[in-house]
């Protein structure tokens, strides 16, 4: 077993975990910038090639925006609450989300390679609920005894922090289970660290007997480097299908062109626009928040624009649905 550090590893250990040291790269003065002085909880966390996807001087670039701790983050917003989407009521066992039928969540980590602010899972107990050892077994099981699932679905935090081996070994157990038929994948990794799309995690991919899927998250095209392009094109030579969400963010990516320019970005790396979220009301993410009158004529223009196939569908997550609901 190759027990070297993989190049992507590295790269996450030297990801920018200081706003200074992110500020300084970026040549722009820290102290002219309303910042959260007190964010432990949950850090900046920024990997280097994503940072090299920004604009230099300039403090309101897209990309900085979505992880760069603001003073706004404690204002209180009316209706923002600590479980917003409800997944705390659907955690049938430890780990695993069932909220809808046919498809089952596993969060197999809480970690993530990039910390992004306006996110619903800041606030999840991970420590309690994420799969590991004898958790993995009891998940497992809830998944052999439930013969209507017919999709596995690993998210996380990001599943693709998992080592290789931690990924073969779980895709192992996975393809003894005849009535899965699909396994997919929620990860914001092969945008914001594409080098882990190793040859080891193809080769797993394409040894896998069930229909593979992964659902990337760009919010805006500046995120879709050359490095990603190669990462997709890679994931597709080995018949995975990709798929990309987005979170309409206010001052980030809730302009018409922008979208436009992402979903065209996208499909020309081989991934098909699939849900544009409405901001999920978390405590903290307030300053993201695009009213709905505004989304829903973004999506307008966008259909005007673009071909039926790069619209992504607008939703938004609502406690104990049975789906994610369009917003029309
Ligand atoms: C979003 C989500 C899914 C997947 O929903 P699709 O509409 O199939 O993409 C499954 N389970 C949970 C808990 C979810 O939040
Ligand atoms: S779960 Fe996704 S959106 Fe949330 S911090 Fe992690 S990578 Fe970002």
């Amino acid at each position: 077993m190759n027990t070297a550090i993989d190049p992507w590893q590295r790269q996450l250990a030297e990801a920018f975990s200081s706003v200074d040291a992110l500020c300084r790269h970026l040549q722009i003065d820290a102290s002219s910038l309303p910042l959260l002085t007190d964010f432990k909880d949950f850090p900046l966390r920024v990997p280097r090639g994503f940072a090299d996807c920004m604009e230099k001087g300039n403090p309101a670039d897209p990309l900085l925006r979505q992880v760069l701790p603001l003073r706004d983050e404690l204002y209180e917003y009316p209706g923002y609450s600590l479980d917003p989407v409800g997944d705390l009521p659907a955690v049938a066992k430890a780990g695993v989300i069932h909220k809808y039928r046919g498809r089952v969540l596993l969060l197999v980590t809480g970690g993530c390679a990039v910390h992004c602010r306006y996110c619903f899972r800041r606030h999840f107990p991970y420590g309690e609920l994420q799969l590991s050892g004898q958790k993995i077994d009891q998940a497992i099981a809830y998944i052999q005894e439930h013969q209507d699932i017919s999709e596995v679905i690993l998210s996380g935090g990001d599943p693709l922090l998992l080592s290789d081996d931690k990924i073969a070994d779980l895709f192992d157990r996975l393809s003894e289970i005849g009535h899965i038929l699909r396994i997919r994948i929620h990860s914001r990794i092969p945008v914001v660290l594409p080098a882990r799309i190793t040859a080891r995690f193809l080769q797993i991919l394409a040894a896998q007997p069930q229909q593979m899927l992964l659902v990337l998250h760009a919010n805006h095209p500046n995120e879709l480097s050359d490095e990603v392009a190669t990462a997709c094109r890679l994931l597709s030579e080995n018949q995975v299908t990709l798929l990309n969400q987005s979170v309409l963010l206010k001052d980030v990516n809730d302009d018409d062109r922008v979208l436009g320019r992402l979903s065209e970005k996208l499909f020309y790396f081989g991934v098909i626009p699939y849900y544009l979220h409405r901001l999920d009301r978390a405590l903290g993410v307030g300053h993201f928040a695009v009213s709905d009158k505004k989304a829903r004529r973004l999506i307008q223009t966008l259909q005007k624009n673009l071909p039926g196939y790069l619209v992504p569908k607008l939703v938004k997550e609502q406690a104990g649905a049975a789906y994610k609901i369009r917003i029309a």
